[in-house]
């Protein structure tokens, strides 16, 4: 059994805001919010990235992409927009080693990123 942090919130062993949990993915408020919205998808299966995924998890990544889509309906940012993003690896300050897609929205972003 993981004892990555993430694991834990699956597990309900360290508390956090689940809006949604099925078989397969787990959707809770992130505890850092960098946008009014900031919501984190995650597989319940422990990967560390998505670099470390394999052509046998193509259906999971479909499942955590629609589960971003119906998050951002559930949370009444789908009309108005939300940005998806997948921090992978060092460059990209990926900080927690569980595959997560960042869920933002709820106010107007800057543009470009970066
Ligand atoms: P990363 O930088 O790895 O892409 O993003 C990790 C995210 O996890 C950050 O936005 C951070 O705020 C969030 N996070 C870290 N620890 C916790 C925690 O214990 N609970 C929740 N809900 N979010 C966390
Ligand atoms: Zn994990």
């Amino acid at each position: 059994m993981s004892d990555c942090l993430f694991c834990k919130i699956i597990r309900k062993e360290i508390p956090s805001e689940i809006v949604y949990q099925d078989d397969f993915i787990t959707i809770f408020k992130d505890i850092n919010p960098a946008a009014p919205v900031h919501l984190l998808v995650i597989p319940n299966d422990h990967i560390t990235s998505l670099q470390a995924t394999g052509e046998e998890d193509q259906l999971l990544l479909g499942k955590l992409f629609f589960g971003a889509k119906k998050a951002a309906e559930q949370a009444g940012i789908a009309e108005t927009g939300y940005r998806l993003i997948v921090n992978n690896g060092p460059d990209a300050h990926q900080e927690i080693p569980h595959l997560h897609l960042h869920v933002l929205g709820g106010g107007k972003m800057q543009h470009p990123m970066g």
